[in-house]
């Protein structure tokens, strides 16, 4: 029989599964700890727990960890990109940007994706398969142990869709800021989602205070869809209904991503249906000049047109910011490390 991924439960079902196997309920307290706040790697670790029970639990139980496969450090600011190699051999990348005010990670939620953004290089292979709990949890735990610093933020932006990967992304959710484990903040947390309404509905009802950011990328349905597949789907007004419905459910204002790619969402008219569609709305909007990949001839606007747009939605009274570039010296945009490390080990 296949051993169980112990770092996958959530406290609660921590204790359960401790009941079921004998145990008082404070050991599933004990092991928590060990799993989720001491970061230990092995049973053996597990100094509080009787022989017995170390040895019963390595028998039923695994904790399974994410090798690095890469590390590249920006010599421009203070950016790590990790890439990680799972127990079957799939590859996933997670970046961490230190700010001053903490240490913020960015992982992924599947390896791949399979939602078809035209500018992103996560989706050119499509989806191989989604994430479990623990290789969620393991991007962070592993950064924190190599750097030795606590991570305060948590972005779930890399490669995947995590409303695509419901059920996981959640109880990584639950995990990661529960009380008796790293205690992440949840207003320190933010989801980013290319827009599935019903998953977006799912999670406005689970009573959590992170952050959720919609890839808008266009101004109407039709511009939308030049460059999501996932708005055939979904229509622009289903969407920003769900983010309304997110807002008043939560009471936490919804992040608005734009990629802006030159020619194709950066025009008057782009800035004009902007303020059309979210004046009034208690938002804010990140513009991110699109990371070209080689794949596509998106092409990044210059500064001063970035500039002109951020003015114009200003002008509007759309709260509105440019995303400091990070790392661009390091496989920047999303999915490009692995995509070259997934391209090199095919060639092989
Ligand atoms: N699937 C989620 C998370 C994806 S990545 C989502 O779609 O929101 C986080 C953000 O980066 C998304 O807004 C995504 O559209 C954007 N992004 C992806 N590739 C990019 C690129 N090459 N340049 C600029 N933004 C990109």
């Amino acid at each position: 029989m296949d051993k169980k991924d112990i770092c996958s439960y959530t406290y609660m079902e921590l204790q359960e599964e401790m009941q079921n196997f004998g145990e008082k309920s404070f050991r599933a307290r004990q092991i928590y700890e060990w799993l989720h706040v001491k970061l230990v790697e092995n049973f053996d670790e597990m100094t509080n727990l009787s022989r017995d029970l170390r040895r019963r639990l390595w028998e039923n139980y695994e904790i399974r960890k994410l090798s690095v496969a890469e590390r590249q450090i920006s010599k421009k600011d203070p950016t790590e990109k990790y890439l990680f190699e799972l127990w079957d051999g799939n590859l996933v990348e997670s970046v961490l940007m230190k700010y001053s005010y903490g240490n913020s990670v960015c992982i992924s939620s599947q390896a791949g994706c399979r939602m078809g953004c035209k500018f992103c290089a996560s989706t050119i292979g499509g989806l191989a398969r989604n994430l479990n709990v623990s290789e969620m949890l393991g991007q962070i735990y592993r950064i924190q142990k190599l750097i030795g610093e606590r991570i305060s933020n948590i972005v779930v932006m890399g490669t995947g869709e995590p409303l695509d990967n419901y059920d996981n992304f959640l109880k990584f959710i639950q995990i990661i800021s529960d009380e008796h484990g790293l205690h992440i903040s949840q207003r320190n947390i933010t989801v980013s989602t290319c827009g599935i309404v019903p998953n977006m509905k799912r999670l406005a009802q689970e009573r959590l205070q992170i952050t959720l950011a919609l890839s808008l990328h266009g101004s109407t349905q039709e511009k939308r869809r030049r460059l999501m597949p996932v708005a055939d789907k979904y229509q622009l007004s289903e969407v920003l209904a769900a983010c309304d419905y997110y807002f008043r459910k939560t009471g936490r204002r919804v992040t608005f991503e734009y990629s802006l790619v030159q020619g194709v969402n950066d025009t008057d008219e782009d800035a004009r249906e902007l303020a059309l569609i979210l004046g009034g709305r208690n938002c804010h909007m990140n513009l991110i000049p699109v990371n070209q990949i080689k794949e596509r001839d998106f092409q990044k606007p210059c500064r001063k047109n970035t500039l002109d747009f951020k003015n114009k939605l200003e002008h509007h009274k759309i709260n509105v910011t440019i995303r400091r570039e990070r790392g661009s010296d390091i496989d920047g945009a999303c999915g490009q490390l692995r995509r070259r490390h997934t391209i090199s080990k095919k060639e092989n």
